[in-house]
């Protein structure tokens, strides 16, 4: 018979070594590696028979796993009458590192920054099939894939290579045998087996049999009583539903009573999953969902929101008719009460995070936070709950911090929640805009993510308070935070007076009125020389940026310009157009004025090349000193 030699991609021969050697300490994971395989393989024979009835078990037999333990040929095997694979699925799976567990791990473990915490981690991770490799010194699958008359035998020492050939197998399903290595008997052991099982596998749905026995207890995590469930059990199956080599940040698991009865495990992981902003929502995988014992579909989004579509979990109800699709489930009137009691309980466990956690919420917020946010912009109904949920950079500290927070702090006489949009959060600490703010003591939040671009439009009232933008308008101070003009003035020797002023503003005005509509002082600014803020309808350039991308015709915006009318530049700037209104200095000093303006937003100016020359031209005119 004909045997294929074929040599391992060179990623994979280097995992092979490191999975050896950082997971020494761990091998009895290699069995949790192939009975969860096993799992997913029967789960997609299950699913496949649905539509094709000769693919369920040969008659009289059952959807299982066996182990098969051999102690005169020291030989394990793992047998499963799932799916099983075709040749060329040998070749992907095995000969190289298509979406296996074992990349993601690599890829953990090569993130330097997790390199330190891998033997923390190890024991959480998917490692996958090549995990055998711990135990085993040759592995010899044996596979017929459903549908298929034809079997495969892959077979591997572990070294560079591997063989595929022909083989026989009774019905569809895959064998992997491992000759085990020296020292490795206790593998074959009964008990040690099946504590192993127990330990890392108990939950898998269908039976694990050793020895003629079902070692498992196979009841579903979700349906025992949250009493019952350890810890590791339920990292375990969050790892087994998701793949995912983090541990979940949050555990929420609850049987709801009453008008609706179901059962809940959902889990927030500690990481965004891949797809979690992928454009098309219908590749979100959504939820698992079961009816009485019956899985039904992996991919439940009706069961959720889409701001909250980061969850992860099953849920199980016996009060939904068996019957239902897909199309079905959107209308249902009972999937709209469990999904919003799942709503209302997640809300609940994030606010309780917030107030109890705060560290793990702010690590929740940073990574899910814009996804909330669409709630906030999307549905009306939760809004006040969700906005209670949102943090928000601040000035008044390092750490992020909530609208609750922020009204506490408030000052007397303050009703507006103040904050700015900015590009990012350099730019937004820095701004002239805060001037004001910073010298009354008030307090303003920072947005700086590129949704916040649009929740700004969302941003009404939170409680009494009206939000005010910064950016945005005149500012209204509130009545006892007025500063005496005197202070604000910072006692110029000869204040300008208002006729000087008309002027200048009219002069700077013609000076750049193809970027800005209009020029006034500012009751903003204490230090900078000028600012630029928007008008209350304006859009900000995320907006902009966004609003381009979906190729929408948007105006030029043009902004308005204010100045500081005592400021020492401001004050030469109107000295140099008193002397003379035809000086060609005026246009190009009010020219690098805007210009600087803009970068203090972290926007180029309007034209960054002849900006830069003016730049240079007056910094030519310097003298030394000294
Ligand atoms: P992962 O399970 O994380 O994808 P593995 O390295 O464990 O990574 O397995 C690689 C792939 O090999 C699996 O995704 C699956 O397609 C295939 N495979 C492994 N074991 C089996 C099995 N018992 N039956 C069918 N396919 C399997």
């Amino acid at each position: 018979m004909h045997t294929e030699r074929k040599p391992f991609q060179a990623e994979v021969r280097r995992l092979l070594d490191l999975v050896i050697h950082s997971l020494y300490t761990h091998r009895e994971i290699f069995l949790r590696e192939l009975i969860s395989n096993a799992s997913d393989a029967i789960d997609r024979a299950r699913f496949e028979a649905l539509t094709h009835q000769d693919r369920l078990p040969a008659s009289g037999d059952d959807w299982k796993i066996e182990i098969i333990p051999n102690r005169t040929d020291r030989t394990l095997t793992v047998r499963d009458n799932g799916i099983g694979m075709t040749a060329e699925e040998l070749d992907l799976n095995l000969g190289t590192l298509a979406g296996s567990g074992t990349r993601r791990f690599f890829e953990a473990l090569s993130s330097g920054a997790e390199s330190s915490r891998a033997p923390q981690l190890i024991g959480q991770f998917g490692v996958g099939f090549y995990s055998v490799f711990l135990v085993a010194d040759r592995v010899t699958v044996v596979t017929r894939r459903a549908g298929s008359d034809k079997a495969w035998r892959w077979e591997s020492d572990g070294g560079g290579e591997y063989t595929v050939s022909e083989a026989q197998r009774s019905g569809a399903g895959t064998d992997v045998m491992l000759h085990l290595r020296e020292g490795m008997d206790e593998f074959l052991d009964y008990w040690k087996i099946r504590e192993i099982v127990r330990r890392y596998s108990d939950y898998i749905q269908f039976p694990i049999v050793l020895d003629g026995r079902t070692i498992n207890s196979r009841k579903a995590i979700w349906r025992k009583k949250k009493s019952e469930v350890q810890e590791e059990e339920y990292r375990e199956f969050y790892r087994h539903l998701t793949h995912d080599p983090f541990p979940p940040l949050q555990t929420i698991h609850f049987a709801a009573e009453g008008t609706t009865e179901f059962q809940a495990l959902l889990y927030i992981p500690t990481r965004p999953p891949p797809d979690l902003w992928l454009p098309n929502r219908d590749r979100t995988p959504g939820l698992q969902l079961y009816v009485r014992n019956v899985f039904i579909t992996d991919a439940c989004q009706a069961l959720i929101p889409p701001y909250l579509r980061f969850l992860r979990g099953v849920v199980e109800s016996s009060d939904l008719p068996l019957n239902i699709s897909r199309e079905t489930l959107q209308d249902d009137a009972m999937v709209r009460k469990i999904r919003s009691n799942l709503v209302n309980r997640t809300l609940t466990v994030l606010k309780e995070m917030k107030d109890k956690e705060p560290e793990k919420y702010r690590s929740f917020f940073r990574e899910f936070g814009a996804v909330l946010k669409e709630g906030v912009m999307g549905d009306p109904d939760a809004k006040d709950r969700l906005m209670e949920l949102l943090l928000f950079a601040t000035t008044a500290g390092d750490e992020p911090t909530d609208l609750r927070t922020v009204i506490g702090r408030m000052k007397p006489g303050q009703t507006a929640i103040y904050y700015l949009v900015a590009e990012n959060e350099i730019t937004a600490r820095h701004s002239p805009l805060l001037e004001g703010f910073r010298a009354r003591g008030l307090e303003v939040l920072l947005l700086t993510d590129p949704v916040d671009a649009w929740l700004e439009g969302f941003l009404e009232r939170y409680q009494d308070h009206p939000f005010q933008a910064i950016h945005r308008g005149e500012i209204e101070w509130p009545k006892d935070l007025e500063m005496p003009a005197t202070e604000q003035n910072a006692s110029p020797e000869q204040p300008i007076t208002d006729e000087d002023l008309k002027m200048l503003t009219q002069a700077l005005q013609t000076a750049l009125s193809d970027w800005v509509k209009e020029v006034r002082p500012s009751r903003r600014l204490t230090e900078s020389p000028c600012c630029l803020v928007f008008d209350r309808e304006d859009p900000t350039p995320g907006m902009e940026r966004v609003l381009k991308a979906l190729r929408q015709e948007t105006p030029t915006v043009r902004r308005i310009f204010e100045i500081h009318p005592d400021h020492p530049v401001i004050r030469m700037l109107g000295a140099i157009r008193r002397r003379n209104p035809e000086d060609p200095r005026f246009k190009e000093m009010a020219e690098i004025l805007l210009g600087q303006a803009m970068l203090a937003e972290g926007m180029a100016p309007p034209n960054p090349a002849r900006f830069a020359k003016l730049l240079a031209d007056l910094m030519g005119q310097m003298q030394p000193v000294g």
